[in-house]
């Protein structure tokens, strides 16, 4: 009932953390999850491939926290 408002509020609250530093973030190409820059690899695709320009990772964290929770799966694409 209210945990999608609560999740919502907590996505809002890390782009929050996302968006005041984004020079510590980057976005994996694979499947556009924003994740620490030290990361040597995406933790949800194990992708290796990321955009680390602060501009794209402010723009991304803002989408993500304007949308419900949702995640990009294999089937989604098809
Ligand atoms: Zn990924």
């Amino acid at each position: 009932m209210s945990a999608e408002k609560n999740h919502l509020a907590e996505r809002a609250a890390r782009a929050e953390k996302i968006i005041a530093a984004p020079q510590e973030y980057k976005i994996c190409e694979g499947c556009d999850s924003i994740v620490k820059l030290r990361a040597p690899a995406c933790p949800n695709c194990h992708g290796y491939r990321f955009d680390e320009s602060s501009e794209a990772v402010v723009e991304h964290a803002k989408l993500l926290a304007s949308r419900p929770q949702r995640t990009v799966t294999a089937e989604d694409l098809s």
